[in-house]
């Protein structure tokens, strides 16, 4: 190569790894904040994302499918997940987190307090003991600064809810993610019981989009609770065909005479909402950086 061809391939690498950095920069320092109800079947999956900080919201039945859906929303070169939530410790929800907590680097996760005999629950307690994850049981009135626009608010469960809890999904892990003007609230599987009490302590208010409790079990979602949380879009996180007739006939009605925006994870895929500004509502489809 000539001296002249050295220099203008030089020039060029250089280019292009400016090019690449200044690509990645934006990316991470991005205030855009997207939250993707992943479609991993029957469970829960969420993934909210803004620039380079990850918060992941139970994991679904299977880890091979969840590593895939992270695959397609975090860039291959992320290797971590700042907070992992583990809403309750019923397999449908963290039977995924397992391959998570394994694969990806976090830096901590957040329980409901509830613990379980099951050997995924064990599964999931030995790998946050073994990579010596900082862990966190989530309590009513906690609030998490995500960036100077994005707060998560723990709603529940309060200490009550898990020590009384006869079933595990009563501690569920409720908490509302608010960004400028939009909020997203995050239920769980929290049974119409605790739900009341919460709607008693005036726990609940006007949110946007609601990740509905239980993959619509009609031993939640009230009523009175769309009443007072009024959203105008609710997700069902589902499995197709699944053997306990999720979604029920009675939360789809309750919803339909409310007008709210039915969006199900087994009849449209991974349900994404994008935010791009604080003063804008949120919109469904991915944010582009
Ligand atoms: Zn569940």
């Amino acid at each position: 190569m000539s001296k002249r061809k050295s220099i203008y391939f030089f020039l060029a690498i250089i280019f292009i790894f400016g090019l690449i950095f200044f690509r990645i920069n934006v990316y991470v320092e991005s205030h855009k904040l997207q939250v993707a109800f992943l479609d991993v079947g029957q469970g829960d999956a969420i993934l909210i994302s803004e620039g380079g900080k990850q918060i992941l919201i139970d994991g679904g039945p299977s880890g091979q499918k969840l590593l895939e859906k992270l695959g397609e929303y975090v860039p291959f070169w992320d290797r971590k997940i700042d907070i992992v939530i583990a809403t309750h410790p019923d397999a449908d929800h963290i039977t995924g987190l397992v391959d998570v907590l394994k694969n990806y680097a976090v830096d901590e996760v957040i329980e409901s307090g509830a613990e379980s005999q099951s050997q995924v629950f064990k599964a999931m307690e030995k790998i946050i003991e073994d990579k010596k994850i900082e862990k966190q049981i989530a309590r009513q009135g906690m609030n998490m600064k995500i960036s100077t626009d994005t707060e998560l608010k723990i709603l529940g469960p309060s200490e009550m809810d898990t020590k009384n809890s006869k079933d595990t999904n009563s501690a569920s892990i409720v908490a509302r993610l608010s960004f400028g003007k939009n909020s997203f609230l995050f239920t769980g599987d929290l049974p119409m019981e605790v739900e009341t009490r919460m709607l008693k302590n005036n726990l609940f208010s006007a949110i946007n989009i609601l990740k509905i409790s239980h993959h619509g079990s009609r031993f939640a979602t009230s009523g009175q609770f769309l009443g007072i949380t009024n959203p105008q879009d609710a997700i069902i996180s589902v499995g197709k065909g699944n053997r306990y007739g999720h979604p029920a006939n009675e939360v789809l009605d309750r919803l339909r005479e409310r007008k709210i925006n039915i969006l199900r994870t087994d009849d449209l895929g991974d349900v994404v909402y994008g935010c791009d500004n604080i003063k804008n509502e949120c919109k469904t489809g991915t944010i582009n950086y």
